[in-house]
């Protein structure tokens, strides 16, 4: 078995250039299966690799489409599977090479097998974004930030729509995308049920409300329509989805990503050009398990975490004006610091926000001298324009 590893663009192997950031890869090894009668085939190979799970996600590499070309000859039993991927972690191509291994080698009739793999730096990774300073990676956007977090339920829909909000009350030219396919709530959160139309370019054109361009997959759903795609089709619908909008000269696209950690979210972290992302969370411990999830998936793609924001962080109750930490305190200064990134800021918990986010009408909105969570989100909007 041979395992080449290279760099699209670049065309030739680590192994020559002896730089070797994937060092698991030996430059000439070889495995011989114990002989079989059997004759195997590319459909038995097919089936083989479709257990191979991308390192970290439920999908297999297969639908993730990661496996270009495979070469089979039945009467030698020899294997060739030609892969590609998008990673600068030395991890992913390893555990994908071991778990191929082993279920290659579990296939009657195979006897050598040789995988090559084929592996370019990840959209927005350290070195692409040097790169693409002063380029827009989706056209009509200068900078993409994610809001992303481990789980559902701490507020990042309603930390996304105010920053965006917070982003544009500071002069911006901002746009809010919602790639929540299974639960998009933006068009709720701007009170606006207008669905955008397609220009000559059969361009989704995004909707404008309160000075941002707006697009949800939610303006092109039904209202009362279950989401049934599942899966690869969901993935490519959002990857679709992103690369159709019009936007108009933004100067910042904030992403309002799905929950989670799951497969569209990797799709989406993998595809854009991120500039870097805000992890949301809740104060206490159970929420931060999340986030942290979310944090590394960032990380493996190399996005660079701008900051985590916490949501929920108090509650000043206006009967007594005490604080109250419903939800505990400090969990997110904590994890920042572990993390080395800011803590761009701790948004409180008020009746306003919640009202306001049903009301179609963000609270980022309201004079930051009556709010102190308009204004918390005024605030962490001036550090990320830094
Ligand atoms: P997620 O996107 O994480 O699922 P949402 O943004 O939809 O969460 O928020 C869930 C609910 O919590 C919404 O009803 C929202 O108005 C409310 N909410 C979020 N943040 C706050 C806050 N700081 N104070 C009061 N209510 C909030």
């Amino acid at each position: 078995m041979r395992i080449f590893s290279k760099r699209r663009g670049q065309g030739k192997s680590f192994l020559n250039h002896g730089a070797a950031p994937f060092d698991f890869i030996p430059t000439a090894c070889y495995v011989r299966i114990p002989s079989s009668t059997s004759m195997p085939t590319e459909q038995d190979i097919r089936t083989a690799l479709g257990h191979v799970r991308y390192p970290g996600f439920s999908r297999d590499i297969l639908s993730f489409g990661l496996v270009k070309e495979i070469q089979v000859d039945a009467a030698s039993g020899n294997v060739v599977v030609e892969l590609s991927l998008a990673t600068r972690d030395p991890n992913i191509p390893r555990l994908i090479h071991e778990q191929a291994m082993d279920v290659l080698k579990a296939v009657p009739g195979v006897r050598d097998v040789k995988l090559n793999f084929d592996i370019k730096d990840p959209p927005g990774s350290v070195a692409t974004a040097a790169d693409k300073l002063g380029k827009a990676s989706i056209p009509g956007v200068k900078r993409v930030i994610a809001v992303g977090s481990g789980k559902g339920g701490v507020g990042k829909s309603t930390v996304a729509s105010n920053l965006a909000v917070a982003l544009s009350s500071s002069g911006l030219r901002v746009g809010l995308c919602d790639c929540d396919l299974y639960g998009p709530s933006i068009a709720h959160m701007f009170g606006t049920d207008e669905r955008p139309y397609q220009n000559d370019e059969q361009q989704i054109v995004p909707i404008e409300k309160n000075g941002l361009q707006l697009m949800s997959m939610g303006f092109l759903l039904e209202d009362s329509s279950p989401v049934i795609v599942r899966g690869p089709i969901a993935t490519r619908y959002t990857q679709q989805f992103l690369r159709q909008v019009a936007w108009d000269n933004l100067d910042v696209l904030v992403l309002d990503l799905p929950p989670g950690t799951g497969d569209i979210q990797l799709t989406i972290v993998q595809t854009v050009a991120l500039d870097g992302a805000v992890i949301v969370t809740t104060p206490q411990e159970i929420a931060l398990i999340d986030a942290r999830k979310a944090v590394s998936m960032f990380q493996k793609v190399n996005v660079p975490i701008l900051g985590i924001i916490e949501n929920m962080s108090y509650f000043l109750c206006p009967g007594d004006g005490q604080v109250y930490h419903i939800f505990g305190k400090g969990g997110g200064e904590h994890e920042a610091k572990r993390l080395g990134v800011p803590l761009l800021g701790q948004i409180p918990i008020e009746m306003n926000v919640r009202e306001c986010g049903d009301e179609g009408h963000p609270i980022a909105l309201e004079d930051p001298a009556k709010s102190a969570a308009s204004k918390a989100f005024r605030d962490i909007a001036a550090q990320l324009r830094q």
